[in-house]
């Protein structure tokens, strides 16, 4: 398939439609995917970064039909921003994960996440909500952040997986707020699961979910194995360790592969299998 431009809606089957938002970057790869369930009301998943034009797009998209819901994957800045202003604009409620806590400004107030978003309600695991001839249920799958929730569409088994798994490169998992043990928990729950496809935020849909999930959890436990090798080699900090295990990365996603092996660290370390002593890891 052609990559679509930002604005342009594509039907994608005959419930869901999507649209690119204008913000690539090495993290967003062509930007955010907003999606649209329904036919006659709709509902609206992950409306983006707050960009007008994307409000725009969004508005032509829907074209009149009534909003039955915004619903959020979780608040990182490229999904949550818009749906206060698409909220403003259509009178829509906004639904799905929670609200992060972000404690009085201390380490989980990462610039990473969208501190004004507040849902009108708050979808737990297993609960739907329905428009025209479409059911939406929410799967909670934390580990990316802590609120993350992925969303079935029942009628046609599409799981729509936010940034829990994405086809084009690895979730990242950046401490404290994401969570190795949680993350892969949530893999090995879609992988127990039988959904049809998969409609990542960012990349192309996913047409062999189970097996990119079971590859995705070979993957870490490759990453797992070859943080413990490091260790027992002598390497200890972990910008040593990136510069070893992401051989070729974009040098701008460093750090955010930094923040993962400090994830797979910080659950080995739960697991009584390394320590820490300052910024130097160890094996137990
Ligand atoms: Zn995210």
């Amino acid at each position: 398939m052609t990559e679509a431009s930002p604005g342009t809606l594509e039907q994608l089957e005959p419930l869901v439609a999507r649209v690119l938002a204008g913000n690539p970057s090495p993290y967003t790869y062509t930007g955010t995917q907003s999606f649209l369930v329904g036919t006659s009301d709709v509902a609206v998943i992950d409306p983006g970064p707050d960009l007008p034009e994307h409000l725009d797009a969004l508005l032509a998209a829907i074209a009149g039909r009534p909003v039955r819901a915004i619903l959020c994957t979780h608040t990182h800045r490229d999904h949550s921003p818009l749906a206060g202003p698409l909220a403003k604009a259509t009178g829509a409620p906004i639904i799905g994960c929670a609200a992060l806590v972000l404690e009085d400004g201390g380490p989980r107030a990462d610039a990473a996440f969208d501190r004004d978003y507040a849902p009108d309600r708050v979808l737990a695991d297993g609960e739907r909500i329905a428009g025209e001839g479409w059911t939406i249920e929410a799967v909670a799958t934390p580990g990316h952040t802590s609120n993350h929730l992925c969303f079935v569409l029942i009628e046609s088994g599409a799981l729509f997986t936010g940034d829990h798994v994405m086809g084009w490169a690895t979730s990242v998992v950046s401490p404290p707020d994401g969570d190795m043990s949680d993350y892969m928990a949530s893999l090995e729950r879609l992988q127990a699961r039988e959904d049809r496809i998969y409609y990542p935020a960012h990349g192309p849909a996913v047409e062999r979910p189970q097996r990119l999930v079971r590859g995705m959890l070979g993957h870490r436990k490759q990453r797992e194995g070859q943080i413990v090798r490091l260790l027992d080699r002598g390497v200890h900090a972990i910008p040593d360790m990136v510069r070893e295990m992401y051989v070729g990365l974009d040098p701008r996603l460093h750090g955010a592969a930094g923040r993962s092996v400090l994830a797979h660290l910080i659950d080995l370390e739960r697991r009584a299998l390394v320590r820490v002593d300052g910024d130097r890891w160890f094996k137990v």
